[in-house]
């Protein structure tokens, strides 16, 4: 039988600062759609804003917790340091006009590994980068967003990280989640999953004396990875838990049914299901269009609602 493996990154989530110039940012600069809009199931007063493609493909999605009086997040090891997403091969001029025509500075573009990086950060401080890339990907345009299909950004392409140690981090990576070394430039070590391709890739950056990141605004919380189904998400668990790694049990987020564990250098990692997806809930046409709650805090819609503050229709 065959060992099952993750199948690329699922979705990324980060801390965001005040939700509405989140949402200004990542829909009307970045050009994503929000396809869900929901609250953090632990901390209901605060939004999940959910953005994606236009059909919120498993693989294309960066999510936010807006916390506007959190503190700066400071960058550091045991943390997932900069989310990188893909765009079309030769559009980095295109972003970098887009940018600069919102007040957005960016760096020089980069090659890392083969490809050009446009590395910036959005408007709470969190590090992407634009990287260009060909490689096929599953992906559905939104048809009505500012960026024109043939530039819009295609999903995520990989994350970085940075640890203290690279060997109990690449011994989960390589021997339980089924990546393979890629090869290392420019200080960092780079992963692929399935071939490896944009979506399947992490890179680890060693600092042994890094200090120790701190969660905030502009911080990544978690990195969630593709597994097929509830039998492949319990496969994997039941090998996590006896690496000693001490995995949730599966929680329902109604969209896809999550683990999470931290790997042994400290950045919380997810597994989630590919189904059933954005659409259990909301018509593909109206993703994103009202506040979604889990059953049980549908009792308490008006006054969470009353608690939120309002976003402006996408
Ligand atoms: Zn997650």
């Amino acid at each position: 039988m065959q060992k099952t493996i993750v199948h690329g990154l699922h979705h990324v989530t980060a801390i965001a600062g005040d939700a509405r110039e989140n949402l200004a940012f990542y829909t009307g600069v970045l050009g994503m759609r929000l396809v869900k809009k929901s609250v953090n199931q632990d901390a209901p007063d605060t939004y999940h804003l959910f953005y994606a493609d236009g059909a919120g493909t498993p693989g294309t999605d960066l999510t936010f917790f807006p916390w506007p009086d959190l503190p700066r997040a400071r960058p550091g090891t045991g943390q997932i340091v900069e989310v990188m997403l893909a765009v079309p091969p030769g559009s980095l001029a295109y972003w970098q006009a887009r940018l600069r025509a919102s007040g957005r500075a960016f760096s020089e573009p980069e090659t890392r590994f083969g490809e050009t990086a446009l590395p910036f950060e959005d408007p709470h401080g969190l590090r992407l980068a634009l990287v260009e890339t060909g490689d096929p990907r599953d992906f559905t345009p939104w048809a009505q967003g500012p960026v024109p299909p043939e530039r819009q950004v295609r999903g995520l392409h990989a994350v970085r990280m940075w640890e203290r140690d690279l060997a109990p981090t690449e011994a989960l990576l390589t021997g339980l989640m089924g990546f393979e070394k890629r090869g290392t430039e420019a200080g960092w070590h780079r992963y692929g999953v399935e071939g490896g391709g944009s979506g399947a890739l992490v890179d680890v950056r060693v600092v042994p004396e890094g200090p120790r990141g701190r969660g905030g605004a502009g911080g990544v919380h978690h990195a969630a990875w593709r597994v097929r189904d509830d039998e492949e998400e319990q496969a994997l668990r039941r090998r996590i838990e006896a690496a000693g790694l001490q995995p949730t049990p599966p929680i329902d987020r109604f969209w896809f049914r999550s683990v999470y564990f931290r790997e042994p250098g400290g950045v919380l990692f997810e597994l989630a299901t590919d189904g059933p997806g954005f659409a259990v809930d909301e018509a593909p046409e109206h993703l994103g269009t009202s506040l979604v709650l889990p059953p049980w805090l549908e009792a308490r819609r008006r006054e969470i609602e009353a608690t939120l503050p309002s976003l402006p229709a996408p």
